[in-house]
């Protein structure tokens, strides 16, 4: 989609080293925010400006204007979580719980951000948006995504104990990592030790 071109977040491991985690899709940078059960204690989406600074990070550009509330953060959240659940149920041939769903359609029923083109041929966005144009922007983005032509590309990061989702568009199809960088490496060097340990 137009705008929407990235090269990634950049995250921290628990150890805080930083690495780029490009999921591919504008709507799973959101689900690099926290999510539900055991990945609350990653939540980062506390207050208006906590989803601000997320819509910086993400792929939207230019970034938009936003006057958010604490209940769109809220807001938020529980549609984080409701992705999450349906983007991770994708990944592993599970049919999405109908309430998900149902949480993210209603999000994406809102107005979106409202795009504009400048005078010098540039694309904006329209006066200050909400949260909710917001979060309507990255549901649809969802909808497309889960309906679209690599909603069978969904996948989880093959990295032991990591839970990133993301969709691999590379022409092969053989993404396996969040990032190359961090559990693809980290894969690289225990095969390694591995096979030396055989060899040993
Ligand atoms: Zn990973």
């Amino acid at each position: 989609m137009a705008g929407l071109a990235s090269s990634g977040l950049i995250l921290r491991s628990h150890t805080g080293a930083r690495y780029r985690f490009d999921p591919g899709a504008l709507c799973l940078e959101l689900t690099t925010t926290g999510g539900p059960g055991e990945f609350r204690r990653f939540e980062v989406l506390h207050t208006p400006a906590d989803l601000a600074a997320w819509a910086a990070r993400s792929r939207l550009s230019p970034t938009p204007d936003l006057d958010i509330s604490q209940a769109e953060v809220d807001t938020a959240r529980t549609f984080r979580d409701a992705l999450f659940r349906a983007a991770t149920a994708r990944a592993t041939g599970v049919e999405p719980v109908r309430d998900d769903l149902d949480v993210i359609n209603r999000t994406a029923a809102h107005l979106p951000l409202t795009p504009a083109v400048g005078p010098d041929g540039k694309r904006s966005w329209a006066a200050t948006a909400t949260g909710a144009q917001l979060l309507s922007t990255v549901a649809r983005d969802a909808v497309e995504l889960l309906t679209g032509e690599y909603a069978h590309r969904i996948r989880v990061c093959s990295g032991e104990r990591c839970h990133l989702v993301f969709v691999d568009t590379s022409r092969p199809g053989s993404r396996r990592w969040c990032s190359m960088e961090h559990c693809g490496n980290q894969h690289k060097v225990r095969a390694l030790r591995e096979r030396r340990g055989e060899k040993g």
